[in-house]
């Protein structure tokens, strides 16, 4: 029988008690944990012996990529399989000379928003950290195998199916193995987790790791957010800010407000001058995204000179504000446009 339980889901004190309960030495541990996540060609290899004993503990299956979608600007997106067979989209966006890789953290997702193709899907299952990390080691070795880019490592948002929140334990143990200096060594700025505004896990974001943190705002009026996520009737913005204004910032550390510019809904001189309210004092980025259609979805994309105008009524209101360039919208792998 396979085992239940991932490699990918140890941590390296994990992995290191498991060494000791069979009589080996943690020191084990470094070698293993080099072995799964860097792919230095110099570095000892685990021997049979050890592997055959975390073989048998343990599963080393990585998620399988079903299919495969290359967009013109560069942007891949991956259908990712997992042993139950269910199935998540991941996707590498390319950005200047480096790539990001957006993680999906459930399968489906429950937030049912109005303007996201995943919201249509509903939850299926929430995605174990091993899952989680697994959609970045495979996105990564496409990246160096298939796509030869032997650069920097690709920086994470947590922004693909899924309201990472919702399945908070998972996704900050998949961050903390990320982290581990003799795995992928990821930095805590290197990652973005972008939240619904799901308030039972805004109230553990001072858990976390110093990762960047966004927010979808999309409307500073609660009855227009409550239309495009429903979830604002249970956790109104009062109460999202209440709890974001307790986080322990950084120094130069902004929150980054998504608002998805909708024609005629929230581009109006009345959106501008309640985000000024809204936002002037505080530590806010806000980042523009024009909506991206789906099948079926209601809302329309507004023109450029209307992004623009909108820019700049909150750059007048001196908002920090940038508009965020849409990629891979052409294989529906833009923000809002991922289903499985
Ligand atoms: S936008 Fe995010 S939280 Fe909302 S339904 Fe889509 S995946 Fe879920």
């Amino acid at each position: 029988m396979t085992p239940v339980k991932s490699i990918y889901e140890l941590s390296i004190e994990e992995l290191k008690a498991f060494l000791n309960a069979n009589n080996l030495s943690p020191d084990l541990s470094s070698t293993i944990f080099r072995n799964l996540y860097k792919k230095n060609k110099h570095e000892q290899p685990i021997s049979k012996k050890i592997m055959s004993l975390l073989g048998k503990n343990f599963s080393l299956t990585l998620p399988k990529i079903a299919l495969v979608s290359k967009s013109d600007d560069g942007t891949v997106k991956f259908l990712m399989e997992f042993n139950d067979g269910k199935s998540v989209e991941t996707v590498l966006i390319p950005f200047h000379k480096r790539f990001t890789v957006c993680l999906s953290s459930q399968v489906g997702c429950a937030m049912k928003c109005s303007f996201c193709y995943t919201g249509t899907m509903g939850l299926s299952r929430h995605l174990k950290s091993s899952e989680i990390i697994g959609q970045f080691i495979v996105a990564a070795n496409y990246l160096e195998e298939e796509l030869g880019m032997k650069t920097m490592q690709p920086n994470i948002v947590f922004m693909g199916q899924g309201e990472p929140l919702h399945n908070s334990d998972e996704v900050l143990k998949a961050i903390e193995v990320m982290m581990e200096p003799l795995g992928l060594c990821m930095g805590p700025r290197q990652m973005t987790l972008s939240t619904a505004g799901y308030l039972p896990g805004i109230k553990k974001l001072n858990n976390f790791p110093k990762i960047n943190i966004a927010l979808s705002l999309h409307s500073p009026f609660n009855d227009i957010r409550k239309e495009l996520i429903p979830i604002n009737q249970h956790f109104p913005l009062e109460d999202i800010f209440r709890e974001l204004d307790g986080l322990d910032l950084m120094k130069r550390q902004f929150i980054v407000y998504e608002y998805l510019l909708i024609d005629g809904l929230n581009d109006r001189l009345e959106d501008a001058n309640e985000l000024e309210k809204l936002l002037g004092d505080r530590k806010a980025a806000i980042n523009i995204i024009p909506f991206n259609p789906f099948p079926g979805s209601k809302y329309k994309r507004p023109s450029e000179e209307k992004v623009e105008l909108f820019k700049e009524m909150l750059v007048e209101r001196k908002l920090r504000t940038m508009i965020r360039t849409t990629k891979g919208s052409d294989i529906l792998a833009a923000c809002g446009q991922l289903k499985s």
